[in-house]
């Protein structure tokens, strides 16, 4: 690398990982940046702008972008470095279109929250389609994918505004049945419940400590929701003392969710509960309505009980059911995803998300028995699932990528009018307060004024959490207490 100031030097100093995964967009081997000869990297600081040049053997890909001349120095700074940096990403992605030839979805973007993008050219004032026009000139981004964010701006617009005086609650529930095969959380099989007692105590004495910090802070609650884990995996006494705990310190909630992904894992008796304690959205979750795959990824239901789960969330009044799905799975191809959907279309959910399957190495290994669809095929499913939900007459009203998915596409969760999941949207496009609690969860204050936001995690291991939630209280605290 040559020849740098120290701002330029800086800013690009801890990029190596996101030049990675710009890299891996295009399905190159990882290996290439082992050897320092493969991916020459050039950057320069010209008296108004930076140029970086990426090369690879013979071929060669050179950009150049004027950098901020603000006069606050913390702001100049700041963009500078993101100059810096969107530059360097930008050089490396056409350096690997020449190579492939290959069109990502999403062009060069490789971050989890591509709506970011939209609304921050929507809050500039452009337009919205100048907004699409920016997207796709300037991050490559295809036609389809950006007035997708378009339109999922446009309904999130719709929704009741976030802020500084709301704040969303989240409370994990670390235990399920069985463990997924492609499972990222830090979730536990439930096992003999042995665990199950020790955490409801901890649990409640960190709601105990730390919801009066809402009211203390001067905000109102505004989201709740409840995952993990699949929280209906716990007993039903465990479950029904969680339901008392959020009536007596989280109540009057705008909305709130209860993940009840297993339909293994309800009764009559809990559904019941949900909807007396007034919850009002629930998430039933097949992945797959074929049972053929639901062994293969290591789910301990069938498509049946899917159907009896909704038939009997339907009996007991439950007002909005969710339902995940996702594309991608061992074993699956489009015949086998049309039929998730059209068993989807007969349970007819109020929101269903398409989720694209993102797998890591290590859980693609214990998966290698069943191949993988390919990403194109994995994108006509995706397509497929946005046809489904639009002919149910919903709408696309968040969106978010991870890291490995499968052809590089991205999660989209879908609602009929009235029925956008508020923490879903707060939670993707970090507009609200978040107090998490429970093994995992990840606190988050928003700093508008700022654009800043800092975290407070709790310890993911279910042990470490019982014997040390006294801190992860004080951690709140800290947290929420804190003047900038
Ligand atoms: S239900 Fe969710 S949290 Fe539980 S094992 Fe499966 S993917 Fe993980």
């Amino acid at each position: 690398m040559t020849p740098m100031n120290d701002e330029l030097h800086e800013a690009l100093e801890t990029i190596r990982p996101e030049l990675l995964a710009m890299t891996r967009l295009f399905g190159l081997p990882d290996a290439y940046w082992e050897e320092p000869s493969r991916y020459l990297l050039r950057a320069e600081t010209l008296p108004d702008s930076y140029r970086i040049s990426f090369s690879f053997g013979d071929l060669l890909s050179e950009r150049a972008a004027p950098f901020s001349t603000e006069t606050d120095p913390r702001a100049r700074q700041l963009h500078r470095r993101r100059t810096a940096r969107r530059l360097c990403k930008q050089t490396l992605y056409d350096l690997c279109r020449k190579m492939t030839g290959i069109h990502p979805p999403w062009g060069s973007l490789t971050g989890v929250r591509p709506t970011h993008l939209m609304l921050e050219a929507l809050a500039e004032g452009l337009s919205p389609q100048a907004a699409v026009d920016r997207l796709v000139r300037e991050y490559d981004v295809t036609l389809p994918k950006a007035e997708l964010l378009a339109e999922i701006a446009a309904v999130q617009g719709a929704l009741p505004p976030p802020g500084d005086g709301f704040m969303d609650v989240y409370i994990g529930i670390p235990f399920c049945t069985t463990r997924c095969a492609y499972c990222s959380f830090s979730s536990g099989e439930i096992g003999d419940g042995r665990l199950v007692p020790p955490y409801m105590d901890a649990l409640e004495k960190e709601i105990r400590a730390c919801a009066p910090l809402i009211a203390a802070t001067g905000r109102k609650l505004r989201a709740l929701y409840v995952g993990g884990g699949t929280p209906t995996a716990l007993p039903e006494d465990d479950f029904r003392r969680l339901l008392d705990l959020i009536g007596e310190y989280f109540p009057g909630a705008r909305e709130t969710t209860v993940e009840a992904g297993r339909p293994d894992t309800l009764s009559r008796e809990k559904l019941r509960a949900i909807r007396l304690s007034g919850i009002s959205r629930i998430s039933i979750n097949p992945q797959t309505m074929n049972d053929r795959t639901l062994r293969i990824i290591g789910r301990a239901h069938t498509a049946g009980q899917v159907r009896e789960a909704y038939a009997l969330a339907r009996e007991e009044g439950l007002p909005h059911i969710n339902m995940d799905i996702i594309a991608g799975l061992p074993g699956e191809d489009e015949a086998d995803f049309a039929h998730t959907l059209e068993e989807a279309v007969l349970l007819h959910p109020e929101s269903l998300t398409v989720h694209t399957l993102a797998l890591k190495r290590s859980s693609r290994m214990s998966l290698e028995n069943a191949p993988l669809p390919d990403g194109d095929m994995t994108a006509r499913m995706v397509d497929r699932g946005l046809r489904t939900a639009r002919s149910l007459g919903m709408v696309p009203y968040y969106l978010y990528r991870q890291k490995y998915m499968a052809g590089n596409l991205e999660n989209t969760g879908y609602a009929l009018p009235g029925h956008a999941c508020l923490y879903n949207v707060d939670m993707m496009e970090e507009t609200s307060h978040i107090l998490a609690l429970g093994a995992g969860g990840i606190s988050k204050r928003i700093w508008p004024d700022e654009g800043h936001i800092t975290r407070a995690p709790n310890v993911a291991n279910i042990q470490e959490y019982i014997s040390r939630v006294d801190e992860m209280a004080a951690r709140k605290r800290d947290l929420f207490e804190a003047e900038m």
